[in-house]
């Protein structure tokens, strides 16, 4: 992620710090990570993981953190509160290979909370137990989808910062109001249930993060689901701020 590590050594509030090493046919890969610590809010910072290109044929995900990141540098403010733990590349072989599945042959979207051996998902287990996120948001895009929509899952508020979210990124593209979608029920481009094994928080928590799962329709232009998801991610920022805040002061 060469942008990205461009615009970490510009911005004081963005850090690059890549994160794990493994092994595919001789070569050393890690997981591109980042960190973007937004100017100090009220209380301790907001822990926020985004993660994208899980499926390694995905790379739009990757762009649209590109392009969400360039925003927080020229208005940090949007980031105000909040330290964004941001991991643009997840399976770096598939990405290389411009394969959905890592060389090893599996789906890491997957593998998670099940005993994997694929180190990208050890990695990112990890990261995920250790950070205690306050929400998890994973980027994708589908290529049998005409619109967008978004998985939600975890704390209850998670719907009420995806529907504006979506509303936002409706700006751009489309929103999937099927009454199915990819094998789920939905409604109005939310769907509640996901297949076993993605990325997600550790199981059991009694408090959970927020989780949404973004899905931008891949056959649209680029540069519309670079929008739609840059629209979607600061939205879910304003939103959750919000609500936070609402809820420190009942
Ligand atoms: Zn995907």
């Amino acid at each position: 992620m060469i942008a990205l590590d461009q615009l970490a050594e510009q911005s004081p509030y963005f850090l690059s710090k890549a994160l794990g090493q493994f092994d595919s046919d001789g070569r050393a890969y890690t997981l591109p990570r980042y960190l973007f610590l937004g100017p100090k809010g009220g209380g301790d910072p907001i822990r926020l993981g985004i993660f994208a290109t899980i499926h390694g044929d995905e790379p739009e995900g990757a762009l649209a953190l590109t392009r969400f990141v360039t925003a927080l540098g020229n208005n940090p403010e949007i980031a105000k509160g909040y330290a964004l733990f941001i991991y643009p590349v997840c399976n770096p072989t598939g990405f290389e290979d411009n394969t959905r599945h890592a060389r090893s042959g599996k789906d890491l979207n997957r593998e998670f909370w099940r005993d994997s051996a694929e180190p990208e998902v050890r990695f990112l287990e990890s990261e995920i137990w250790t950070h205690a996120f306050d929400g998890i948001i994973t980027l994708h895009s589908d290529d049998t989808s005409d619109g967008l929509y978004a998985f939600v899952s975890g704390a209850v508020l998670t719907e009420n910062l995806t529907e504006p979210a979506l509303r936002e990124a409706e700006k751009f593209l489309p929103r999937n109001r099927n009454r199915v979608i990819d094998g789920f029920v939905a409604q109005e481009g939310i769907l509640k249930d996901c297949y076993q094994g993605v990325l997600k928080a550790t199981p059991g928590l009694v408090r959970p993060p927020f989780e949404i799962t973004l899905e931008t329709p891949q056959k649209a232009s680029l540069h519309r689901q670079v929008e739609a998801f840059n629209a979607a991610l600061q939205t879910i920022l304003v939103e959750y701020r919000y609500l936070q805040a609402i809820a420190q002061n009942i």
